[in-house]
């Protein structure tokens, strides 16, 4: 007669460890009571989702408060999904965020005890365990063709129960010791399920540190635990892993809440403790066309890939504060209370995560990022526009490389205040809001035409500039400045006090509003620019002259 030993050791042969060495070989860690390890486990098939990186956002967040560990392993196993390089490109988008582990999968290298954190590299792990499994009775060999999985799932239609391959349907489920240790010596292709002794018709209670308890089928499937590859599926790999690794807490989307069953019966079966779980909620956006809620989507969203907001200079931090906005109801009061500092005191709260579907809102972001871009001084926010148009925008990186004083000077236009002003969204669209500073872009614009108000004939706009140009330095002080401004007006009847002007109008020009709207036009090409007395300031009296001169000469054309 043949043994469920002997079947594990013609399948296994060449495992000689058992799961009580790897105990010792991964022994519980030593850290303080409450410490939570958490993980995040891509797997190397794509971009960073902007879901990840709220997974991982929160997995860090929740390790460093709790003094415990986060760790990034790399879940690889489904070999022919796998995007090369994907897994390094992960890593050097979570860093750009500041999501670092402290142990696990660093994209080059792997650092920590806990290892190895590529799946790939843990084939002796997981058949240590499959082995130990086979010999209780608790894993098989399953010899299914493809075509007797057709034909199973043929009479089940038939029969309109549940698909997969559980109970009655699972042709080799009770077939003799001898049968399987026959076709294993034959050479026949097999995968090893899990034996369920469970049954869809009962409930099974989980708890969740979002949802709380809740009931769900319990599962019947005998799953694939290992592929005919050897390789092991996701649902056995992970459980092993989070084991061995001694994660205590598991974060991760909700779309996981549906196989949970599998999970847990995988750790009771051996007799090891679950972890705790917290099942995110997926990000959701509003969709323009139909108004209704939907999930972001990675054919329809940018914003649905992290790359978006690197490619299109976003403030990295700008996004994950924005994130945590969604993640926790209670922080944004708290950051805005805290001027948007020190987020690393914010006690982040899994229970305080709704659960009716995040919503992204790209105005909200834009109000994160106006106001951190706000808040760097000259230096920081010029260095973090080369950092991003070196590597992504070659047309502004030209403009700065060119002259980076000069870069530093209109970003510095009414910053370091106590009310800076708060232009700057992303650095994609830069050029847009500052272009009329570059010379090519102010004249391409004042070619498409200047908005001066039709009030003012040509000859009273020429008047206004010639007087300006003559008389007006700045090579003073903004006070001084607009004193001379007002004179210059004065003379040429311009209203110098508003109430005045608004008693009797048809008595000036205009006012110095005007006045000042003109010579707004005149240097910039639009309405609305930043304080004038700046603008010109950073222009210098040379190029601001030029700008005079050429618009005068448009005007007497
Ligand atoms: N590799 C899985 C994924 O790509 C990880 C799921 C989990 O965190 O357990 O989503």
């Amino acid at each position: 007669m043949i043994t469920n030993k002997q079947i594990a050791d013609a399948i296994f042969p060449n495992i000689t460890l058992t799961i009580e060495d790897l105990e010792k070989k991964y022994p519980l860690r030593n850290l303080v009571a409450g410490a939570e390890v958490t993980r995040f486990a891509p797997s190397p098939t794509g971009f960073l989702h902007t879901g990840s990186l709220f997974t991982s956002m929160i997995c860090r967040k929740v390790a460093t408060q709790s003094n415990g560990v986060f760790f990034i392993r790399l879940e690889d196993t489904d070999m022919k999904r796998e995007i090369a390089g994907s897994g390094e490109r992960l890593i050097e988008q979570l860093k750009i965020f500041d999501v670092v582990p402290d142990e696990g999968y660093f994209g080059d290298y792997e650092e920590g005890n806990y290892g190895p954190y590529i799946q790939s590299k843990r084939s002796e792990i997981y058949h240590t365990v499959i082995k130990y499994l086979l010999e209780i009775g608790l894993a098989y060999p399953c010899f299914c063709t493809p075509e007797e999985v057709e034909a199973i799932r043929e009479e089940q239609e038939k029969l309109k129960v549940n698909p997969g391959y559980y109970g009655q349907f699972a042709k080799y489920r009770n077939i003799s010791n001898e049968e399987r240790y026959q076709r294993i010596i034959n050479g026949e292709r097999y995968v090893v399920r899990f034996r369920s002794e469970g049954n869809h018709e009962n409930k099974i209670k989980v708890t969740d540190l979002i949802r709380g308890e809740f009931e769900i089928a319990e599962n019947d499937q005998d799953i694939v635990i290992c592929k005919s590859d050897g390789l092991p599926t996701y649902h056995f790999a992970h459980v092993v892993d989070d084991h061995f690794m001694r994660t205590t807490t598991v974060i991760r989307g909700e779309e996981w809440v549906a196989s949970l069953p599998i999970h847990v019966q995988i750790f009771d079966a051996i007799g090891w403790n679950k972890p705790n779980y917290a099942h995110l909620p997926v990000i959701m956006k509003l969709d323009e066309n139909t108004g209704n809620k939907r999930k972001l989507s990675k054919r329809l969203d940018s914003e649905a890939a992290v790359s978006y907001f690197i490619e299109d200079g976003y403030y990295p931090k700008a996004l994950i504060m924005y994130l945590m906005t969604i993640a926790n109801s209670n922080f944004e009061e708290w950051i805005l209370k805290n001027n948007f500092e020190h987020m690393e005191d914010f006690i982040f709260n899994l229970n305080k995560m709704s659960l009716d579907g995040a919503l992204f809102d790209m105005g909200k972001l834009n109000f994160f990022a106006r106001e951190l871009f706000a808040k760097l001084n000259k230096d920081e926010i010029t260095l973090f526009a080369k950092h991003y148009a070196d590597k992504y925008a070659p047309e502004l990186a030209k403009r700065i490389n060119y002259n980076p004083h000069y870069f530093a000077e209109i970003m510095n236009i009414d910053r370091e205040k106590i009310n800076p002003r708060k232009d700057y969204e992303k650095f994609g669209n830069v050029l847009d809001i500052i272009g009329y500073f570059y010379q090519d872009l102010y004249e391409a614009e004042v070619a498409k035409g200047l908005p001066f108000n039709d009030r003012f004939t040509k000859e009273d706009l020429i008047e206004a500039l010639v007087a300006i140009k003559n008389n007006l330095s700045c090579e003073q002080d903004e006070q001084a400045w607009f004193n001379s401004l007002k004179e210059i007006g004065a003379k040429l009847n311009y209203a110098t006090n508003t109430k005045e002007y608004k008693a009797n109008p048809a008595a000036y020009k205009g006012n110095i509003g005007d006045l000042a709207e003109i010579l707004r036009i005149t240097l910039t090409a639009r309405k609305n620019a930043p304080n004038l007395y700046s603008v010109m300031k950073v222009l210098g009296k040379d190029e601001s002259d030029r700008r005079i001169n050429h618009v005068c000469s448009l005007l007497v054309k």
